[in-house]
């Protein structure tokens, strides 16, 4: 007698109901485009999070593409020329936004700007605005190991860095050019004192703050997003290097009259705290300052009120005073340095690194997938190419050998069969030198289409730059705009993509996780030698 077992209950997850819940979402939310996401490199819980701090400048106030860049750079320039009288011809000099990209890192020896991988191999760079040979660049820089930290290198990663990177190429073209000759370590530091003047001394800002709609962006999808968060029960604040009257004068273009529910841009913030002195925020100690209405400091804060604007402090007080600290807290800032890689090595916030970069680069690529299409079919192939034109070699090699073991007057065919995989292996070698060149042409197209000078800010060559790998290492989440928040829930699960070394690619249990894995274990797959 057999005993019949009952079948075993389908996984919940597959249950009719399930199915149905699945497929009608309750909130109707949003498909996200490719540029508004929220990408994730640590999963990171919303409903854990309390608290979510904003920086200001490029992060809730975004400029108009490149005019705040291109003014800074004409400001300095001038200043160049009255200060340190460079040749007047600097004046004339256009802002080119496209010449330098964030990540790029400047060598004051030898006067140049290069990028790099993740590895610190310099894969691109440039002299004035000439490109440096690759025989050239391999000879300067794969020869000793590049540290960042020495002060013969500057590494431009904010967007308010680009227009000094862009002045030192241009001011040494201009310089070189009529043969004059260039001190480049003391060229850069005069540069960076004048950018430093124009930032402090105040002419920057009240040129901006007289024209605001010229430079900044009044994102529609802000307020809702910040109110959002608010609605979910998270608390806010502001956290910026800018001073009370810029912040106040900038936050009310992006953020007053947006919702009627807010009455003025502060009414989102539980705390506001300008002229935070970040890095130094997250690492020292500092008085946090109570600002009257007319800007003038009124003392010590005893308390953070809604409504009112403080100055410097640090992170122990901050969160002393919002009641909530550690990894509760989410800090959403666009500087790589100043505000994602000092707050996670000196606390536990949570970060989200805000690239605005992203969005021109997502759509680039959605507007080129044939390309790209292309570019993933070909490198497959070549792999097998790769793979084919090494079987062959071994299976001529072989029927060699054993041709001379036999010597000559052999008639079981030997010699049709070398001369067979000869001719077979020189059509593999043609085939593979062809789809080498058409990976290198496509390549290129793409990185050229994107940047012509650097291409893409994440990657270098088939690596990811060392701006990407920071991005990986040090930011939690990662994003084009501070806005794309709204398209989440406030309680939402941000899941970072199961992370698989080579080696776990290559198997076939994991490859099954996904095409893309599917497709790598495929291709690492030996193709067949000749029989
Ligand atoms: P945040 O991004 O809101 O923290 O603030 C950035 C602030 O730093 C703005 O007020 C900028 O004007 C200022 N800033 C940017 N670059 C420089 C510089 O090189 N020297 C002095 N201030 C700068
Ligand atoms: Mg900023």
């Amino acid at each position: 007698m057999t005993t019949e077992h009952p079948p075993p209950a389908p996984p919940a997850w597959e249950s009719p109901e399930i199915v149905r819940l699945l497929a009608e979402p309750v909130t109707g939310r949003r498909e996200v485009p490719a540029a508004r996401q929220v990408f994730v490199n640590r999963t990171l819980r919303m409903d854990k999070i309390e608290a979510v701090g904003f920086d200001m400048d490029y992060t809730l106030a975004i400029y108009q593409l490149r005019q705040m860049e291109a003014l800074a750079f004409r400001m300095t320039a001038e200043l160049m020329v009255n200060r340190f009288g460079y040749p007047a011809g600097l004046r004339d000099v256009p802002y080119d936004p496209d010449f330098v990209i964030r990540g790029v890192v400047v060598d004051k020896l030898h006067g140049n700007l290069f990028k790099m991988d993740r590895h610190n191999h310099v894969g691109r760079g440039v002299h004035g605005r000439r490109p440096i040979p690759h025989a050239a660049l391999h000879k300067l820089y794969r020869e000793e190991k590049i540290h960042l930290g020495s002060p013969r290198f500057a590494w431009l990663d904010t967007l308010f860095a680009l227009p000094e990177g862009c002045l030192f190429a241009e001011t040494i073209e201009l310089l070189e050019r009529t043969g004059d000759e260039v001190d480049y370590a003391r060229l850069y530091d005069q540069i960076r004192e004048s950018i430093d003047t124009v930032h402090r001394d105040g002419s920057l800002k009240r040129l901006v703050l007289a024209d605001l709609p010229r430079y900044l962006v009044r994102d529609p999808e802000l307020g809702p997003a910040l109110h959002k968060l608010r609605s979910g029960g998270k608390r806010l604040f502001l956290l910026t290097n800018s001073f009370a009257d810029y912040t106040d004068a900038v936050m009310r273009h992006v953020l007053d009259g947006v919702l009627p529910e807010y009455a003025s841009w502060r009414s989102y913030f539980d705390a506001i705290v300008t002229g935070a002195g970040k890095p130094g925020f997250f690492g020292e100690r500092r008085p946090l300052l109570l600002l009257r209405p007319d800007g003038t400091p009124a003392g010590e804060a005893a308390s953070l009120d809604r409504g009112k604007l403080y100055q410097g402090g640090d992170l122990t007080r901050l969160e002393e005073l919002l009641g909530i600290g550690g990894d509760r807290v989410l800090y959403v800032g666009d500087h790589i340095y100043g505000d994602i890689l000092r707050s996670r090595k000196s606390s536990l916030w949570r970060t989200a690194l805000v690239v605005e970069e992203l969005e021109r680069e997502l759509d680039w690529l959605d507007g080129h997938r044939e390309e790209l299409g292309e570019l993933a079919r070909v490198e497959g192939i070549r792999t097998q190419l790769e793979d084919a034109v090494a079987s062959h070699r071994t299976a001529l090699n072989q029927a060699e050998r054993r041709r001379e073991r036999r010597g000559n007057g052999d008639a079981s065919g030997l010699e049709e069969r070398v001369q067979r995989i000869r001719q077979e292996l020189d059509q593999l070698r043609g085939a593979l030198r062809a789809a080498g060149e058409r990976i290198e042409a496509l390549a290129r197209a793409i990185e050229t289409g994107v940047n012509p000078t650097w291409g893409f800010i994440f990657k270098e060559g088939n690596e990811n730059s060392r701006f990407g790998e920071q991005v990986e290492d040090y930011a939690c989440l990662y994003t084009s705009r501070a806005s794309n928040f709204g398209y989440y829930s406030p309680v939402e699960r941000f899941r970072s993509p199961r992370a698989a070394m080579p080696h776990e690619r290559a198997t076939v249990v994991l490859s099954i996780w996904g095409e893309e894995h599917g497709q790598a274990a495929a291709a690492a797959r030996p193709s067949k030698a000749p029989t």
